[in-house]
């Protein structure tokens, strides 16, 4: 485990990482929130934990009169301890239930509903607070936190994503993995509300040839250039 940065920027702080689907930002923020002693914020969690949800009610959700009318309904809840990441949803632990293979083919056609981004915009500020945290997603930069001190657009070669996240999962099927990818890059990306841009400040990190120590130790020179700024 790694001890906390002595020179650490803390207090306000907010590090925004945004960036395509398996591009390494969840390991990377959690490691720069770790670094820094900084709170963590999955805000995918959230829209997965939302997608979940609708599924487990039989809400169709292709059908985006009815996924607007329900956004409302659920209580998500993280925990942003980066060493202990948490998300409920009414109480109920889904932090497993939500990496399933049913949640990823339907949590961005979701994500593009405006009600579900709504209810999760105002949840995912008010975790944010006074800052003092790492948030990733895909409209952190631009829409939830503008803001934000520190702002990083995270890619790699779909390649490099594909073979990533197969070996994370267990899995063999690099192709079908690397379909799953683009497919939510490309519904994410196209969106009309908040759609996966690079915010204006960002700066872009390829992770292709980098390693996760690599990645987490550009990040946390930004936060400590932007502490001195
Ligand atoms: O980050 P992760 O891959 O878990 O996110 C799952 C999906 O949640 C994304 O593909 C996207 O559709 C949605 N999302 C979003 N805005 C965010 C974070 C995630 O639309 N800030």
């Amino acid at each position: 485990m790694s001890t906390v940065d002595s020179t650490s920027p803390s207090g306000s702080l907010v590090i925004a990482v945004d960036g395509t689907s398996g591009s390494g930002k969840s390991s990377t923020s959690r490691g720069v929130a770790e670094r820094l002693g900084l709170r963590y914020l999955d805000t995918g969690a959230m829209f997965r934990a939302m997608t979940w949800w609708l599924l487990r009610e039989g809400i169709d959700v292709r059908d985006e009169a009815a996924v607007a009318a329900a956004a409302g309904r659920p209580t998500i809840e993280s925990g942003t301890d980066p060493l202990a990441p948490t998300i409920t949803v009414d109480g109920t632990d889904v932090s497993v239930a939500i990496r399933a293979d049913e949640v990823n083919a339907a949590v961005s056609p979701v994500s593009a509903v405006p009600e579900v981004r709504a209810r999760l915009l105002e949840l995912q500020r008010k975790a944010i607070g006074e800052g003092g945290i790492v948030v990733e997603g895909r409209d952190i930069g631009s829409v939830v936190w503008p803001q934000a001190e520190v702002k990083v657009y995270l890619s790699a070669d779909p390649d490099a994503r594909a073979q990533r996240r197969t070996a994370e999962q267990g899995g063999t099927d690099v192709a079908r993995t690397q379909q799953s990818l683009l497919e939510r890059d490309r519904i994410d990306s196209g969106r009309a509300t908040a759609p996966l841009t690079m915010a204006e400040g960002a700066v872009h990190v390829d992770s292709t040839h980098l390693t996760l120590a690599e990645v987490i130790d550009r990040i946390v020179a930004l936060a400590t250039r932007a502490r001195r700024a």
